[in-house]
């Protein structure tokens, strides 16, 4: 049977402009995740941030994987830090959900794919840290990781670790990605390793460090966005969908 995977959506408040008009309040998920997940094989559902923390077990029993999708800022009170005024929109129920949705999972070995700020929310919720604005904390010749042209055009180059999953995955050792983040990892979870960097040296994908205890993979640009660019985008997509078929075929043999 195809796998059931989670797509994390967002709130209104996500999308900049739109509250100018009355258009009432909605939940939003980007539907290139959705298709990016049905492509691959995988059943879609989409996850509203308005299910409390206490509800999120019943959620998880329904799913055999966990898409983290883009989107707001992670608030910096989820590692330590008192917000700088360059960041952005935060969104509490959503940070409060996802991050209660990912201890969850983590304890049932779901498999995890995160997108943008699924691989912030990835690496906070296992003890890391983030930069909360590139521009203003990273220092150096920082590239400009917050494009202004579309999604599905690539705009910066990462190199890819070949002896890593993703870099099996992805089938390349350098490859061209778009850009629409302005935070980054800064400490990296002892859980994960680095599998790309761009040319600054910022992190652009992590997996967990032994991925056939438990498959979590997170890619910093918008993979979901860039299918048409060719086949390695895709592929992200099928191996999430196949780990998480995996994963229900052992879980109902037990
Ligand atoms: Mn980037």
């Amino acid at each position: 049977m195809a796998p059931v995977i989670g797509v994390t959506a967002t709130l209104r408040d996500d999308v900049e402009k739109v509250a100018e008009r009355p258009l009432g309040k909605f939940v939003r998920a980007d539907l290139d995740y959705v298709e990016g997940v049905a492509e691959a094989g995988g059943v879609p559902v989409v996850l509203p941030p308005v299910v409390g923390p206490e509800s999120v077990d019943a959620l998880l029993d329904g799913l055999n994987g966990l898409v983290l999708s883009g989107g707001s800022d992670l608030s910096p009170s989820y590692y330590g830090e008192e917000p700088v005024p360059e960041m952005g929109i935060t969104i509490p129920e959503r940070d409060e959900f996802e991050m209660a949705l990912v201890e969850g999972a983590l304890l049932r070995g779901l498999p995890i794919f995160g997108i943008c700020r699924g691989l912030q929310v990835l690496n906070v919720a296992l003890g890391g840290s983030l930069y909360q604005d590139l521009p203003t904390q990273f220092g150096g010749d920082v590239l400009k990781h917050r494009q202004e042209t579309p999604k599905w055009q690539p705009t910066h180059e990462v190199e890819v670790d070949g002896s890593s999953l993703v870099g099996d995955i992805l089938g390349s050792r350098t490859l061209k990605v778009n850009s629409y983040h302005h935070q980054a990892i800064k400490d990296l979870s002892d859980e994960f390793v680095v599998c790309a960097r761009s040319g600054d040296g910022v992190i652009e994908a992590i997996e967990a460090r032994n991925m056939s205890e438990c498959w979590i993979l997170a890619v910093q640009w918008h993979a979901e966005a860039m299918r048409e660019a060719g086949p390695e985008q895709r592929n992200l997509f099928e191996a999430h969908v196949d780990a998480a078929e995996r994963h229900a075929s052992r879980r109902a043999a037990a």
